[in-house]
């Protein structure tokens, strides 16, 4: 669950963590209010949505005239930004946040999330912080530094210290100790949230040598949230896909990708590989979907309607299975999908496991056209075909 900017630096505010003073708006006439109650100028008003790469996107201005900040509220809100981060449609603007403008010297990043290869949580550290640091990141990579953390032990002083002694130029004694303060408080709020990703970009030094947060995202361990009651309060179902928030409600594992060829598998293993299969034959997955082990014939028909929801799909492939699922609910799944939404791509079916032959019979004494594979390679082929 991803948390939006404001929230954030909530939970920085109660962990210790500076952040500029700034008010939460909706409409934009209340702009007017907020910058007589916020140092200025200068002012930042910054679109509150859940994709990154707002600032290059216009969804971060800063102003120096109250008038202006007006207007820029009112050119930001209720419209959708066109993020790289974000969909295709771009994300609405529904919430902005105006802040007191930060007198910016240097721009640090500072990250944590869980690195799978050492199954240990990481903080992530560059002195080329800002909005190029996808680039930094892939350009010289050297400037991106890494302190893996034992959950034994915790963080450590000297992991701040690595990063810090190499910082060109140095950092003065106090604001180092603040940098310091920082990463710890962060290694805190990562673990009693139950994180999987804490991100400052920029941290910010200010020119008196403040150390402090003008940016924050943070994002929760869904698998957590049974835990982390007050924080299911932040959640903001408007930021989500429509077609996944469709899937959270029908129980059904569905993401988004950026492909063209639905999918619809039973297992997570399978849905894996089957990404894999598809991809080796030179074509692009539109989603991942596993509709679990003991789906019903409901879920099934719902994730067949979210499948031909998406309007970028050109071919879909069932693959499936049949174990605990049967094959005949399956079957029965998809005709009853297929009635409610016409189906106007390519189908490829391949069903293998219990009550094979019922399903396949199903299938079969429908009106509903489809392609049969007899295995996955096949499958994938013939679902990379019709797309190419
Ligand atoms: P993002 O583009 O979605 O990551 O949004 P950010 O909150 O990181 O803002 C983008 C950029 O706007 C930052 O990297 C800063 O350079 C600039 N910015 C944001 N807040 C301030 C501020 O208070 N003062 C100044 N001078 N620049 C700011
Ligand atoms: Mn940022």
């Amino acid at each position: 669950m991803k948390l939006h900017e404001y929230q954030a630096k909530g939970i920085f505010e109660k962990s210790g963590i500076s952040i500029p003073n700034g008010q939460l708006i909706t409409e934009a006439n209340q702009a007017s209010e907020a910058v007589q109650s916020i140092n200025g100028p200068p002012w930042v008003i910054k679109a509150q949505i859940h994709a990154g790469g707002r600032g290059k996107a216009g969804g971060v201005k800063v102003e120096n005239d109250p008038a202006k900040v007006v207007t820029a509220a009112e050119s930001i809100l209720g419209k959708p930004l066109m993020t790289k981060q974000a969909g295709p449609d771009g994300a609405v603007v529904h919430q902005l946040l105006i802040e007191e403008g930060i007198d910016i010297e240097r721009e640090f990043y500072l990250s944590m999330v869980i690195d799978r290869a050492t199954a240990s949580p990481t903080m992530i550290f560059s002195q080329a912080g800002g909005m190029e640091i996808e680039e930094v990141a892939a350009t010289s990579p050297e400037l991106i530094l890494k302190e893996h953390v034992d959950p034994a032990v915790g963080w450590m002083p000297f992991q701040a210290r690595n990063f810090i002694y190499k910082l060109d130029p140095a950092l003065s004694p106090d604001t180092a100790r603040g940098l310091m303060s920082v990463m710890a408080s962060v290694y805190k709020l990562f673990l009693a949230n139950d994180c999987s990703l804490v991100e400052i970009n920029p941290l910010v030094i200010t020119g008196e040598g403040r150390v402090v947060a003008v940016d924050a995202k943070i994002t929760i361990d869904d698998n957590a949230l049974f835990r982390q009651k007050e924080l299911l309060e932040l959640d903001d179902p408007r930021e989500k896909d429509p077609l996944e928030l469709m899937a959270e409600n029908y129980n059904l594992n569905y993401i988004r990708l950026d492909g063209n060829i639905g999918a619809m598998v039973n297992g997570a293993g399978l849905a894996m590989a089957t990404m894999d299969v598809i991809k080796l034959a030179g074509a692009e997955p539109a989603n991942f979907l596993d509709v679990g082990g003991g789906a019903s014939e409901e879920m099934i028909m719902r994730g067949f309607e979210i499948i031909l929801k998406d309007s970028r799909v050109k071919a879909i492939l069932i693959n499936i299975f049949g174990g605990i699922l049967r094959c005949d609910v399956l079957a029965r799944g998809v005709l009853a999908a297929a009635k409610k939404t016409s189906i106007s791509v390519p189908l490829i079916v391949r069903l293998e496991g219990t009550n094979v032959e019922e399903g396949r019979a199903i299938l079969k004494d429908s009106d509903l056209e489809f392609l049969v594979a007899k295995d996955l390679a096949e499958a994938a082929e013939l679902v990379a075909k019709q797309v190419s």
